[in-house]
């Protein structure tokens, strides 16, 4: 061809010869653009969850006094939808609604540690079975597929979970990671699949509080650090835009940045998130970038929501969807063939997390310009002339009321049985839990099995303790003991007989070391909630630091009659009953803890202390035995050793076990 065009020229003139050459190129770059057009191959899906990040708090959204560059970049490539919600405050279930499709009350992931139930389909596992690479990349531990949310990896080729044992007792790496941390290691595995499509999840943790951004946000933003937060996570995004755009990956895909819920920043008295269901933690931005930038700068105003969007991805991928979805496809609302839809759909919001400090759960309806809120004092707005929620005109016989309600009943009705099983936490998850600022209860999921919870009290009525509660454990988390400790008096100055301040102001003095404090306050918990397997626990240890073995015994015994599977409450158990002379059910609680953690070594040496103390030595050096090969220089297993031995009448092995002891012994010394 190209030869054929050079003849010409030869025989044309100079004018003809330009006007070939033009020819040329623009049937060359039509070339070009052909293989640069879309493929026929799906394209590469990426999701970025921006945690606690209130749509009114990014700058494309209206917020003036604030830069965030990538996110109104991305929707000027994209789809911005103006009133997107998620349909819960907490981040295990809401991330869990994004990437199933699902309500919280269909996906039973209603609290942290839930697992997720195989029978749901996820997004992950959807795309991995059309050929996807599939990753997650989180943010927080608070989405770790090994404690806090199991059974969210499935579906994943990797998931980025935090190292099992922390390298440090700094909050990063332990508990969180920063967004371009997130972002630099997802990056580093689509370097190692280059080959696509890819599935991506990348999930920001910033904006969540403590409010701690990075320097120069730190600076920038020192009298709004939440926004100083957004605005890093928004350097983040900004980084792996950028990333995929150096790769060439950015055009074909399909970019997804979501909130997972808003903050209350103090709106309704509520400083966080997790407990209310107003706007303020809600409303959350979306931005959805389309393949070949379809729909550039195009904002979708209707009312959606976050279970919207895997529908959504399904449609464009053309995979045919699971049996169930709660969400529906945002595809009518865009100008793609004849008018587009307007209408808004119904938004349902639910949250138990308030039924962990026992206090009762809400539900919500959010449509055509009303929201309705169900709880043991109900409330009702009209969000055209109250965007802000603030009068409550709630009226039981009002038309619009009754049809919200009945909204509510009808989708209860539709709802699966609530799974049984709970989720149960280790101690060490629970320790994480407060780290993070959550309320954590060894017995999670008893809170769920309330009878009525309309004859718990209104959260509306508690959430200044809450705010309380919150800023203690953070306190707490950051060793600054006697700040949590003025607050937590705070509370029980509000209502002395708050159980969670009394537990928690127990927790701290246990910690102090000062054990008549916390048991008494652990006491009166108790009383006040008899139920509380983890206050029973602690009271246990106090009472056993005091030195009343008989009372250290009950408040173990309880906490484990509560939740059987406490490995260091058997551990301390065990020990006492040692301290009472009981070897027979020292014994018991030895091998119970065992049966939890075969592996455990501590149990283990406890087990043959407790042997060698009721004089059945050949069970003694049977448990022994192994211990000597993993702690080869831990003296007084030789010492026990050879005592089993004596015991025995196994008088060469007793001395050769002696001889091991003494010589370490005297290694050990200085
Ligand atoms: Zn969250």
């Amino acid at each position: 061809m190209v030869a054929m065009l050079c003849s010409r020229v030869s025989l044309s003139g100079m004018q003809a010869a330009k006007r070939l050459i033009i020819l040329w190129v623009m049937w060359a770059a039509s070339l070009s653009a052909q293989s640069a057009q879309p493929s026929t191959s799906q394209p590469d899906v990426f999701l970025v969850t921006i945690d606690t990040i209130r749509a009114d708090h990014v700058h494309c959204y209206g917020y003036g006094p604030i830069q965030t560059p990538a996110l109104d970049g991305l929707a000027k490539d994209g789809v911005l939808f103006a009133q997107a919600f998620t349909p819960s405050p907490i981040t295990n279930a809401s991330h869990t609604s994004i990437l199933t499709g699902l309500l919280p009350s269909t996906h039973g992931v209603t609290d942290f540690a839930v697992r997720l139930a195989s029978t749901f389909p996820v997004w992950a596992d959807l795309l991995k079975k059309q050929g996807y690479h599939t990753g997650a990349f989180i943010g927080s531990v608070i989405l770790d597929s090994q404690n806090f949310a199991p059974g969210l990896d499935r579906g994943f080729d990797f998931y980025d979970n935090f190292p099992k044992v922390a390298q440090n007792k700094s909050r990063w790496g332990r508990l969180e990671r920063r967004g371009r941390d997130v972002a630099q290691h997802a990056e580093t595995w689509l370097n190692t699949h280059p080959a696509g499509p890819h599935f991506a999840w990348v999930h920001f943790y910033d904006p969540h509080d403590p409010y701690d951004p990075p320097p120069p946000y730190s600076q920038i933003y020192k009298d709004r650090l939440y926004d100083g937060e957004i605005v890093y996570a928004d350097s983040a995004l900004a980084d792996f835009l950028a990333y995929l755009k150096k790769k060439g990956w950015y055009e074909n895909s399909i970019v997804i940045v979501v909130g997972d819920h808003g903050e209350g920043l103090g709106e309704h008295h509520e400083e966080t998130h997790g407990i209310f269901l107003y706007d303020s933690t809600m409303h959350v931005p979306l931005i959805i970038k389309f393949r070949g930038q379809r729909q550039a700068g195009r904002v979708v105003e209707a009312q959606v929501r976050t279970t919207d969007i895997l529908p959504t991805v399904i449609e464009l991928l053309k995979i045919s969807p699971p049996k169930r979805l709660d969400g529906e496809s945002l595809i009518p609302y865009l100008a793609l063939a004849g008018t587009p839809e307007t209408t808004g759909r119904t938004v349902f919001g639910e949250t138990d997390y308030p039924m962990r400090f026992g206090w009762a759960p809400l539900r919500s309806v959010r449509g055509e310009g009303f929201k309705f809120i169900e709880a043991p004092r109900p409330e009702f707005y009209d969000l055209r002339s109250d965007p802000r929620e603030l009068t409550n005109n709630y009226a039981p016989w009002d038309e619009t009321v009754q049809k919200f309600r009945a909204l509510l009943s009808d989708l209860r009705s539709k709802m699966p049985p609530r799974p049984t099983s709970a989720g149960a936490v280790s101690t060490s998850t629970i320790d994480e839990l407060k780290a993070l600022g959550y309320l954590g209860r060894a017995d999670a999921g008893s809170s769920t099995n309330v009878p009525e919870p309309s004859l718990l009290p209104d959260p509306k009525d508690k959430i200044e303790e809450q705010n309380l509660l919150h800023k203690a454990m953070i306190a707490t988390e950051d060793g600054r003991s006697s700040e949590a400790r003025a607050v937590l008096e705070k509370v029980l100055e509000l209502d002395p007989k708050t159980p969670t301040a009394l537990r928690q102001l127990g927790e701290l003095e246990l910690h102090a070391g000062d054990y008549a404090k916390a048991a008494e306050h652990l006491k009166h918990a108790r009383e006040i909630r008899p139920d509380d397997a983890m206050a029973a626990f602690y009271e246990g240890q106090a009472l056993n630091g005091e030195g009343d073995l008989a009372g250290a015994r009950e408040a173990l015994e309880a906490s484990l009659k509560l939740t059987s599977k406490q490995f260091p409450a058997r551990l301390l158990l065990g020990q006492v009953y040692l301290g009472l002379k009981d070897t027979k059910a020292a014994e018991d609680q030895f091998e119970a803890a065992l049966l939890m953690q075969p592996q455990n070594e501590e149990a283990r040496l406890w087990l043959a202390r407790t042997q060698m103390a009721s004089g059945t030595f050949a069970e003694a050096l049977r448990q022994l035995e192994p211990l000597t090969k993993s702690q080869p220089d831990n003296a007084e297993i030789f010492e026990l050793l050879a005592q089993g031995y004596s015991g025995l009448g196994k008088k060469a092995e007793a001395e050769r076990a002696e001889g091991r002891a003494r010589t370490l012994r005297k290694n050990r010394q200085p």
